[in-house]
């Protein structure tokens, strides 16, 4: 899940101004359970800003703002956005950028939020970040526990020295994550990992913006025929 907070309404009220008629995206699924940008949030958007002056078009939350198709079906078949002279979406970046290449290219399209990390949810609001999305996985060998994240450091190979009582230097209210993987590995009887030493991390794998074009069956399928 993606992880986002609320911009301050003064930046999102500024970048609006000179617009008379704002249409809002939110977002049914990661900005939802965030309290960022669900149904509750998009009607208090709606609210601060007809107090400021501005006519709100109307409002979408497809389930995944990030699915073009699902933002194209809004388009489709809402006929106020056309109106809007402004679009705001309650949505992480990803979600802004798909409602952007969308909409017509003349109207603004501006983020609410700020997208802050992929996230493992123990349940409901509580949430932690645990794969920085490297590009190149390593908890085979860290038995599931990601120094690359988990550890402020990003050590490869820990730990650092300055763990104290099992707990990190750098936030000492957090186990340190070489302490954890130490303790999982020789559970799992893999100490001799810990001997391992890890590689650079090749960031020619990550080279942005990343893509991915999975083949699709159905057309190849046409195609042969
Ligand atoms: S090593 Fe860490 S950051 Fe990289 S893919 Fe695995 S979990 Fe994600
Ligand atoms: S104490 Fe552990 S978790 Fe903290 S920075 Fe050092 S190796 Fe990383």
């Amino acid at each position: 899940m993606i992880i986002t907070k609320k911009k301050d309404i003064k930046d999102i009220l500024e970048a609006l101004r000179g617009r008379k008629r704002v249409y809002l995206f939110g977002c049914d699924t990661c900005a939802e359970q965030c309290s960022t940008g669900g149904k509750k949030e998009l009607v208090e958007m709606a609210q601060i800003l007809k107090e400021n002056g501005f006519e709100v078009a109307g409002s979408s939350l497809p389930e995944v703002t990030c699915y073009r198709q699902m933002v194209l079906k809004e388009y489709r078949e809402k006929e106020e956005i056309k109106d809007a002279d402004a679009v705001l979406v309650l949505a992480c970046g990803a979600g802004v950028k798909t409602v952007a290449d969308v909409s017509k290219e003349e109207v603004p399209v501006l983020p609410a939020l700020d997208s802050l990390y992929l996230a493992t949810v123990e349940r409901y609001g509580r949430f932690f970040e645990g794969c920085s999305l490297c590009g190149e996985c390593v908890l085979d060998d860290t038995a599931g526990i990601c120094p690359h994240t988990e550890c402020p450091k990003g050590l490869l190979n820990g730990p650092c020295g300055g763990a104290a009582d099992g707990m990190c230097e750098v936030d000492t209210e957090k186990e340190c994550a070489w302490v954890r993987i130490y303790a999982r590995l020789k559970k799992q009887g893999r100490l001799h990992l810990m001997k391992k030493i890890a590689p650079p991390k090749d960031h020619s794998v990550a080279i942005r913006p990343r893509k991915t074009l999975l083949r699709n069956p159905a057309r190849e399928l046409n195609s042969k025929k």
